[in-house]
């Protein structure tokens, strides 16, 4: 590419406008709306492999892959033609379907401990679901969740909250009842005493701990000393369950998620994103005797119209097949180039930062230390004006990024040399551009200080 594109966006900026008439925001979805950086968020009107255009008709390389399901790029040809020739048999039927026997085999296969699964739409329903068979086969009311991991926008899960909760620095969430609240206890990622004592004074009355197998709401915060294996001796001893929610690395990370990496066995685990291939998938399983509480098999009721969506489920099903080693070594590879180029370009240009990463999710925190991050507190530590400067750079160069400081950045296996080289030739602008904005103002709207890097 020779010249940046432009700071404006014409088109997306006149459907951004269109859209704000009529959705709030003009998004659906928080973080999409650009209120952390800034700027028009960018309408996209196609995607191919590792590249996006938007209606624009700017090229970029695409580093978020729909924050995180399009493992395989995106349009892959097979993808597309599983899914075109389920859409020609008929969307939905309202019956169950072999497709959804054959999605539940291979979760099944991928993730030992899985011994049942329940299809959804969504990783929050997945979540919710969860959580609710917890409580179900516990007969205990109490839930255990980690400040900056994010499950979804359930209500008893959103307190500290990572995602859009932390992205746009919300309060605690009004419309959620101090009830809902008050079943939820908080407590910082990565610390096991904190969990040893609230286990220690009401471990009878905690139904579940609920974790992210690896956070990457927060940007990526792997977890330290084997802190899940202590979530899970700590939960066992107290006849809690442990729920580990794989919506983000499940089948991303490695064929079986982080489990493949950090095998702890949880009791039930929840996945989403990869394995719907980028249509609405989720799922929920885990141990026979606790699935097997669920309606009708058990009492625990949950349902869905459109759960095992034929179409989506062909997409999930077509994804997890081409999920092959290769693919996961792909990811591996091209992952560990761009965090290398990132540093290094960071580096070069003295902007204070940490790289972090779980498998092939990573993320970089403009840290001012360059401590580890191992909670939310060190990642709100950031310094947010650097990043918004670097991302600004970035896609003036068509390279598209999370719009947030507090998101993994995701690769995809459809990352090839030309893709690759057109990061690699973005950064060092992007990282003096972050240079020059750090420890400037937070705002977002104080453009004149983002644009026109040379
Ligand atoms: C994305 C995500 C969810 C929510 O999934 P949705 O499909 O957006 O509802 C839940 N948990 C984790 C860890 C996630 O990353």
């Amino acid at each position: 590419m020779t010249e940046p594109y432009p700071y404006e966006a014409p088109v997306s900026a006149e459907l951004f406008e269109r859209a704000g008439r009529v959705t709030p925001g003009g998004v659906n979805s928080p973080v999409r709306a650009f209120r952390a950086v800034g700027g028009t968020p960018r309408f996209m009107a196609s995607g191919s492999g590792p590249w996006l255009t938007d209606v624009d008709g700017r090229r970029y390389v695409d580093l978020v892959a729909s924050w995180g399901p399009m493992i395989l790029g995106h349009a892959h040809p097979e993808v597309v033609a599983a899914v075109t020739e389920a859409a020609r048999r008929g969307f939905t039927f309202g019956t169950p379907t072999a497709g959804e026997a054959e999605l539940a085999e291979e979760i099944v296969s991928r993730v030992a401990p899985v011994e049942r699964v329940r299809l959804v739409n969504s990783g929050t329903e997945a979540v919710l679901s969860a959580v609710r068979l917890a409580r179900g086969y516990t007969g205990r009311p109490l839930i255990v969740k980690f400040a900056g991991c994010y499950h979804g926008h359930v209500d008893a899960l959103l307190a500290s909250a990572g995602s859009g909760v932390a992205t746009l620095g919300l309060p605690d969430t009004p419309g959620v009842t101090t009830g809902a609240a008050a079943d939820t206890i908080v407590l910082p990622y990565n610390d096991v005493a904190a969990v040893e004592a609230v286990f220690a004074e009401r471990g009878d009355q905690i139904a579940c701990v609920v974790t992210e197998a690896a956070a990457g709401n927060m940007g990526v915060v792997p977890p330290l000393d084997g802190f899940n294996g202590h979530l899970r001796r700590i939960t066992a001893a107290s006849g809690a369950l442990l729920l580990v929610d794989e919506v983000m690395t499940g089948f991303r990370v490695s064929g079986a998620g982080w489990y493949g990496l950090d095998p702890v066995d949880a009791d039930l685990f929840t996945f989403g994103k990869v394995m719907g291939g980028g249509m609405p998938a989720a799922a929920f399983g885990g141990r026979a005797d606790v699935m097997d509480q669920l309606a009708p098999s058990g009492p625990v009721y949950q349902a869905g119209t459109l759960a095992g969506n034929p179409v989506a489920v062909a997409a999930g099903l077509t994804t997890l097949r081409l999920c092959t080693d290769e693919v996961y070594e792909r990811c591996d590879s091209v992952a560990a180039l761009l965090r290398g180029a990132a540093s290094a370009a960071l580096f070069a240009a003295g902007v204070p930062h940490r790289v972090q990463q779980a498998g092939s999710m990573f993320s970089v925190f403009f840290v001012p230390d360059e401590r580890q991050v191992r909670d939310y507190d060190d990642a709100r530590s950031q310094d947010v004006a650097a990043h918004t400067a670097f991302f600004h750079a970035m896609l003036a160069r068509g390279v598209y990024l999370p719009p947030s400081a507090f998101e993994a950045w995701f690769v995809s296996a459809a990352l090839d040399d030309e893709a690759l080289d057109h990061v690699l030739a973005a950064l060092p602008a992007a990282a003096s551009a972050a240079a020059a904005a750090a420890g400037g103002p937070a705002s977002p709207e104080a453009k004149d200080t983002l644009e026109l890097q040379p």
